[in-house]
């Protein structure tokens, strides 16, 4: 009888749910928007209690959409949009505030008060990570000191904490589990690295009472059953964080091996083994642990890669769409010399300057927009270098290749150039939709539909591999000149006569 699987997919702009058989076909899909809530200018929120009914409502069309009963069902996996924070009433169920979104800028107070207080470096050394308001403790402290009576109810044993993966788990489960993974763990600012278990000590800084938080798991855990959801026992058998989890759908189980997601913003996510790295400008945390064996990842965020796109497009209208931008950089054999540096909110990974600001530079009386449009592309290019160098600058990590996705990898140009620039091949798989894939193939792997993370490999699959084809020194001198622009960008805001 055919196994079935089915894929759970709770993203920041909408949720997704996917039915693949055991040959990974996918025979049933469900999405749906979430809504966006803007409080205040860089405060973002979302319903807790609208993700969880949305989620719920696509994973019935999914099943719909198969033509399958739960009860066909072998084995589900959840991913999720990371850091973003619930604290929920434990006997009610009932969320005391909204859920508080990854990129909301609300708690950076939060985190100028710990930093002021000296546990910065505390924070770094057991977390890997640099405090920011991005992870998920800030969240928790805000909503604590935010809603009347929270902290007492959170001492009392009366409220519950957690990610989204948590989130969804304890609701599907009836209560009966509350847990998450290692790879989400590992970006909420609490967990330790090396134990791979809250940080009692970092806990007590932030005054969160640790019985307010799940149980961790490997990520291949049995996480719980959906039968109170579905009536069926369908058994919860993965979960990782988005990014970990397209690691994981890319098939990069070894060290050294990665992919790059060009997306609106672009994420790299480097396997590096079984111990964490430190490299500066990059952010170490837990790829997952599988069959017993934890992975640790770096990566490194690019805040524009697909968004100049979106910019050249809605604000400058040189581009009717996105993909046009590949037709249009392929009319000139070069920018001239012209590159656009994105950093308009700043400059990212690895080279992190909140006050640069983006910049084209090197504009002649030849230059036309198609050098413009050109540039543009190649930014995603060079930006992707910075990240691919500042990881392998000390020798411990070497990349022999890189593994792409997201919604800018249609563009054959930018990989032909990535792969120039870079010196590797860059390959493209046939399945773009690595993130679901990578929990419902780990699903299968822990429920003993698949056998072996080799037998995993064997179902990734090639679509296209573009070889580099320029030399090294013209390749170099391109990103020279890259190189040379982004310096020029740094410190822009602050050279600016401050009203
Ligand atoms: P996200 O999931 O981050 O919203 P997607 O993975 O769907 O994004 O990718 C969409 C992004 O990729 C958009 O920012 C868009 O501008 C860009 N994009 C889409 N197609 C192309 C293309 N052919 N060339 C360059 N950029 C593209």
């Amino acid at each position: 009888m055919t196994k079935y699987i089915l894929g759970i997919d709770s993203g920041t702009t909408s949720v997704r749910s996917f039915v693949i058989d055991e040959a990974a076909s996918v025979i049933g899909f469900g999405q749906a928007e979430i809504t966006q809530i803007y409080p205040r200018p860089g405060w973002i929120e979302h319903d807790p209690k609208q993700i969880l009914s949305m989620q719920l409502e696509v994973m019935r069309a999914a099943l719909r959409d198969a033509n399958v009963q739960p009860a066909d069902i072998s084995a589900a996996g959840i991913t999720n949009q990371r850091e973003t924070s619930v604290v929920w009433d434990k006997s009610t169920g009932e969320p005391i505030y909204n859920a508080i979104v990854w990129s909301s800028r609300q708690t950076v107070p939060v985190i100028e008060q710990w930093v002021e207080k000296g546990i910065g470096e505390l924070i770094e050394e057991r977390t890997g990570l640099i405090p920011d308001a991005y992870y998920s403790a800030s969240k928790i402290r805000w909503i604590l000191d935010h809603v009347a009576g929270a902290q007492e109810r959170a001492e009392k044993g009366e409220l519950l904490a957690g990610t989204i993966d948590t989130w969804l788990m304890w609701n599907f489960t009836n209560g009966k589990s509350f847990v998450t993974d290692v790879s989400n763990g590992s970006r909420t600012m609490m967990m330790n690295l090396q134990t791979l278990d809250w940080d009692d000590e970092l806990l007590g800084h932030y005054n969160i009472p640790r019985q307010m938080l799940a149980q961790i798991m490997p990520s291949d855990a049995h996480f719980g059953d959906l039968e109170p959801t579905f009536g069926a026992p369908i058994p919860l058998g993965s979960d990782l964080g988005d990014q970990q989890a397209g690691l994981f759908g890319q098939a990069a189980f070894e060290q050294g091996q990665c992919k790059m997601t060009y997306g609106t913003a672009g994420v790299l996510n480097i396997n590096c083994g079984q111990q964490p790295q430190r490299i500066a400008g990059l952010t170490p945390s837990v790829g997952w642990t599988v069959q017993g064996k934890t992975a640790y990842e770096i990566e490194g965020v690019l805040f524009a890669q697909g968004k100049t796109m979106q910019w050249l497009r809605d604000d400058l209208q040189l581009i009717h769409a996105a993909p046009d931008s590949e037709w249009y950089a392929g009319q000139v054999k070069s920018t001239d010399g012209v590159y656009l540096v994105p950093a308009f909110t700043g400059l990212s990974a690895p080279t992190w300057d909140p006050y640069a600001r983006a910049a084209i530079i090197g504009i002649s009386n030849a230059t036309t927009r198609l050098h413009i449009i050109r540039a543009a592309v190649e930014s995603m290019v060079y930006q992707t270098r910075d990240m691919v160098e500042a990881a392998t600058a000390d020798g411990t990590i070497k990349i022999p290749e890189l593994r792409v996705d997201g919604g800018a990898v249609k563009n054959n140009l930018l990989c032909q150039m990535q792969a120039d620039i870079l010196g590797i091949p860059v390959i493209r798989p046939k399945n773009h939709e690595a993130t679901i894939f990578g929990v419902m193939l780990l699903a299968g792997l822990s429920t003993g539909i698949y056998s072996s993370l080799d037998e995993l490999q064997d179902m990734w699959a090639v679509e296209r591999v573009f070889e580099p084809q320029l030399s090294r020194d013209e390749a170099d001198g391109l990103y020279s000149g890259w190189l040379a622009a982004r310096e020029l960008t740094k410190g822009w805001t602050k050279k600016l006569p401050q009203h």
